[in-house]
């Protein structure tokens, strides 16, 4: 079986773990901490990184930062992970979502400004697929308004918009190193700071709502609470590994792209026969290959091409149950206009594996896709039930 995903290591990881351990440094904030902060400061050109446990952690902190008040609202599109939405909601929120566009999967940009209401505190665009939003309408629309932007970079490391890192342009940015991603730590992810009022606060909700990095810089002689928080920063050991994997992240993310393009060469003909279309990267993004991706004509192709891969041995997987269709999503959330691209893209999408090791295998597989939605599409058959189909975040 060729998985969906498999976990790429460098090679590097336990020597640096080792590193730590000799080190003597276990908890949070040693020098391997400290070696990713700068790295993503520099990369990304933040004022200030801190890493967290996951993606999920760092939206929960972006949550924190903004003093939402009970029916407050956030900005969000539908079509993405539970988190995105969950951050927002543990702290009395209430997310609103938005339509995506049909070319990119990102929330629509033309449709944000109908949303904001009196009660609008920010506005969350996804990267989905490490493309980036419309970052100069969202920005315009947010310093217009008065909202803060946090974006949900989880699958952005190493793309851009328009020349700028994803992450680096609103005021507040989250990464993920979930070994899904594209540069991992098993669980991982970054909270990135582009808007310094925000820093002080962010260490201490990091640290257990503590003033321990004021402390230990001796700007304050009094270790004690101050704030909410709660333990968001990793141990040293998963930042040593983490620090392998970004010494690669260019050739990590070169390989990827390679494999895309392959996989985006062999499906020209199919979408110029109508057949389905491919993942679309507009001009003024650069990608980072986290996926590769077809929409089919219907749910019954997209279904049965899912079906037919297992049965060949090859897994593909589609992804998000758009949260306003969710049990949570309908309890704590609302829709701002309809949700048509969402529920439609949603149901034809298909993603394909992708993972650094898989190079020779990518013609062979996009062979396999090709035959079957040849022969396949566009022909009657009964419709495959979903149960038993491979979802994976
Ligand atoms: C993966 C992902 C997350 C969650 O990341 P974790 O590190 O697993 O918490 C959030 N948002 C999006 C868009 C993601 O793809």
């Amino acid at each position: 079986m060729i998985p969906f995903n498999k976990p790429y290591m460098t090679g590097k990881e336990l020597w640096n773990i080792a590193q730590a351990h000799v080190n003597g440094h276990l908890a949070g904030d040693g020098p391997f901490t400290n070696k990713c902060h700068d790295w993503l400061e520099q990369t990304i050109g933040s004022d200030k990184a801190l890493l967290t446990h996951s993606c999920t952690a760092a939206l929960e902190i972006a949550a924190n930062l903004l003093d939402l008040e009970p029916n407050d609202e956030v900005i969000m599109p539908s079509y993405t992970f539970v988190s995105t939405a969950n951050a927002f909601v543990s702290q009395g929120a209430t997310p609103v979502f938005v339509d995506i566009r049909p070319d990119t999967l990102n929330i629509d940009e033309t449709k944000i400004e109908r949303a904001i209401t009196e009660k609008t505190r920010a506005i969350v665009p996804v990267h989905y697929s490490g493309v980036g939003c419309d970052m100069d309408t969202i920005m315009s629309i947010a310093n217009r308004h008065g909202l803060i932007v946090i974006e949900d970079a989880a699958q952005g490391v190493m793309a851009s918009y328009k020349d700028k890192p994803l992450g680096g342009i609103g005021q507040l940015g989250t990464l993920s190193f979930h070994e899904t991603k594209n540069i991992i730590a098993g669980e991982g992810g970054a909270l990135l700071i582009n808007d310094p009022t925000f820093i002080e606060r962010a260490k201490i909700i990091r640290e257990k709502g503590t003033n321990r990095d004021a402390y230990f810089r001796g700007v304050v002689d009094k270790y004690t609470w101050v704030d909410t928080g709660s333990s968001y920063l990793p141990g040293e050991i998963i930042a040593a590994f983490l620090y392998a994997q970004i010494q690669e992240a260019e050739e990590i993310t070169s390989r990827r792209i390679g494999m895309w393009n392959t996989y985006h060469h062999e499906f020209a003909s199919l979408e110029s026969r109508g057949l389905c279309r491919r993942h679309f990267i507009p001009d003024y993004c650069k990608h980072n290959a986290h996926m590769y991706y077809l929409l089919l004509n219907s749910i019954e192709d997209r279904d049965r091409l899912i079906c037919t891969l297992k049965e060949m041995g090859i897994q593909a997987v589609f992804h998000y149950i758009p949260l306003h269709s969710s049990p949570a999503g309908k309890k704590f959330a609302r829709t701002s206009g309809n949700m048509s691209f969402t529920d439609d893209l949603s149901q034809r999408l298909v993603r394909l594996p992708l993972w650094v090791g898989l190079e020779d295998k990518i013609v062979d597989i996009a062979d396999t896709v090709k035959n079957i939605i040849k022969e396949t599409t566009n022909t009657k058959h009964s419709t495959p039930t979903m149960h038993g189909l491979p979802h994976t975040t």
